[in-house]
């Protein structure tokens, strides 16, 4: 646990394997909470600590992920997500089989939990944009597709505060599997276009404006890779074999251990064949 204070009314788990957890307090016993916890057992706590601050009234996910969505299970409130986000975790949620398997390396103490697991949906969606009221706090939805197409951005205007979910991460790149090139940058300009000084990222340290630029960087290197072995002859097998990109994501956390290295290895070649492609339809994107 390493719960920091943000701001007066925001504070943000960074220590949990998986995604950061927000705790917004809007007074009179009110909370907004962003993004569940990915280990079971995490969640479970989570939900002891957050009933310390109050009643959530609201969850939002910002995407569909496993490591944003699974939690939702344990805790309480009203689940708030993209359309998308819901549709696609009913088309897609994952298997018994797959969260036994990890479930079996990152929260052994979970596995039990599998058997009567459901996905727990979101009760309210939105297509572009939602004002959320929350106690004192005005919370503004804005569907931002970047990480995912279905990705939502948090702004707490009157707080100085955006919560960016994976479109903007303080832990080296996400996997690509659910991005594009052209929406990893436009989601970055995205966050730029709004005011806030204080930026919550999908993974990593809270920081400020400057994660932004930092991040961008990080797009434009690995895209820059693997647009100069294309350019050397490369083949898109040949640049998903040989490239990698530093994933601490899914890498271990204190005591919890990262996930699978076979999942790891997995989401590092989709992600280079995906840049691969993206590079391949449209070469000025390394330039972007
Ligand atoms: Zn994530």
């Amino acid at each position: 646990m390493a719960l920091q204070q943000i701001t007066d009314r925001v504070h943000v788990e960074t220590q949990h394997l998986g995604s950061n957890n927000g705790i917004v307090d809007g007074g009179h016993g009110e909370l907004l909470l962003v993004d569940a916890p990915h280990r079971p057992t995490d969640a479970q706590r989570w939900a002891t600590t957050v009933a310390g601050f109050g009643t959530p009234r609201f969850l939002v996910n910002t995407d569909h992920h496993p490591d944003h969505t699974i939690g939702n299970r344990w805790l309480p409130g009203t689940v708030v997500s993209h359309e998308l986000t819901r549709s696609r975790l009913v088309d897609d949620a994952p298997t018994r089989e797959y969260l036994r398997d990890l479930f079996a390396v990152i929260d052994p103490a979970a596995v039990p939990l599998v058997d009567d697991y459901e996905v727990r949906l979101a009760d309210v969606t939105f297509s572009d944009r939602l004002e959320l009221f929350v106690g004192d706090v005005h919370a503004t939805l804005h569907h931002t597709p970047g990480h995912t197409i279905n990705t939502v951005m948090v702004q707490l205007a009157d707080d100085g505060v955006l919560f960016t979910g994976d479109n903007v991460c303080n832990l080296g790149l996400p996997a690509f599997l659910d991005a594009s090139v052209d929406r990893f940058f436009a989601a970055i300009d995205a966050a730029e276009a709004l005011e806030f000084e204080h930026l919550v990222p999908g993974h990593g340290e809270p920081g400020g404006r400057e994660l932004l630029a930092r991040y961008r960087d990080w797009g434009r290197e690995v895209v820059g890779r693997v647009a100069d072995a294309r350019d050397r002859g490369l083949t898109r097998d040949e640049c998903a074999a040989q490239i990698r990109f530093e994933d601490l994501i899914h890498a271990g956390i204190g005591e919890t251990p990262g996930y699978p290295d076979a999942l790891i290895e997995y989401f590092q070649q989709r992600s280079i064949e995906q840049i691969f492609d993206d590079v391949e339809r449209e070469p000025s994107l390394r330039d972007r």
